[in-house]
């Protein structure tokens, strides 16, 4: 069966978006089908997929307006090899816009009906905010993966997040669940980072991957490619990360 996961943190640069590109690309390594989703009007999972988010005619955006269905915005050649639903600028006036229409916590969940049998799993890389494209994602997805850096005030974020999964749990999505918290960024030099770690896995146990991805300047190069980086450099320490990662998830699925 299809496992939908939405990559989200309200936070701002705690590696969603490098986790969206890397984990889809492992995952087609491993032999899965991926669709990737990009909700976030800044575009940088497309930019980082290397689709030109300024010569899109058709985005993510013109399917939550219902304009578009899914499968004519989707894109399926990208050099990471999974299939790419794109966003733009375009995407920020979607909230205000659908303020008026029905259902609007679920037209992407609706949307994805189309297309869904076509994948193994399906990623969502959410926006930092706790915005009705978020709720969008939160409501189509199984399941949310945090990316999240271990610095202090990353705790006090958290619990927005988790107290937005239990309103996206009660009023719309009874199953949705967490996936797993994934440490990013990490530098095991840092004391303050490693006491942060450890308090996490205090307080969520096994939700928290066993993966820990390294701060690692390949990864950070990569999008600048238009490359995940297992392409632009399979040996580096990011790139094992995200190849271990991949396994954990199809394990935790399996
Ligand atoms: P936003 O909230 O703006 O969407 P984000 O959560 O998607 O941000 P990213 O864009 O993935 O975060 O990462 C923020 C910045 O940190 C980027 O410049 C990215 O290249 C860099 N970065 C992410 N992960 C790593 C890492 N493990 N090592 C080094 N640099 C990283
Ligand atoms: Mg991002």
């Amino acid at each position: 069966m299809v496992k939908i996961l939405a990559i989200a943190n309200q936070k701002g640069g705690v590696g969603k978006t490098t986790t969206s590109i890397n984990l889809a690309a492992s995952l087609v390594n491993a032999g899965k089908r991926i669709l990737l989703i990009d909700l976030d009007p800044q575009g940088n999972t497309t930019m980082g997929s290397g689709i030109d988010k300024r010569f899109l005619q058709h985005t993510i955006y013109h399917v939550l307006l219902g304009e578009q269905t899914i499968a004519n915005v989707r894109i399926s050649e990208t050099k990471g090899r999974y299939h790419l639903i794109p966003a733009n600028q375009d995407l920020a006036g979607a909230e205000i816009e659908m303020v008026g229409l029905e259902h609007r916590e679920t037209r992407l969940k609706n949307a994805l009906q189309e297309i869904i049998t076509d994948y193994d799993l399906v990623l969502m890389d959410c926006p930092p905010a706790l915005n009705l494209l978020t709720l969008n994602g939160l409501c189509a997805a199984h399941a949310v993966m945090i990316p999240m850096q271990c610095e202090y005030f990353a705790l006090e974020g958290l619990s927005d997040l988790v107290n937005t999964i239990k309103r996206v749990r009660s009023s719309f999505n009874p199953t949705l669940k967490i996936e797993g918290l994934l440490r990013t960024m990490f530098d095991p030099r840092n004391i303050l980072a490693k006491q942060v770690s450890d308090q996490l896995q205090q307080h969520f146990g096994k939700k928290v991957y066993q993966t820990v991805i390294p701060r690692n300047i390949r990864l950070a190069e990569a999008p600048g490619f238009g490359l995940p980086v297992l392409l632009h450099d399979k040996h580096s320490k990011g790139a094992q990360a995200y190849l271990d990662l991949a396994k954990e998830v199809l394990n935790a699925a399996a």
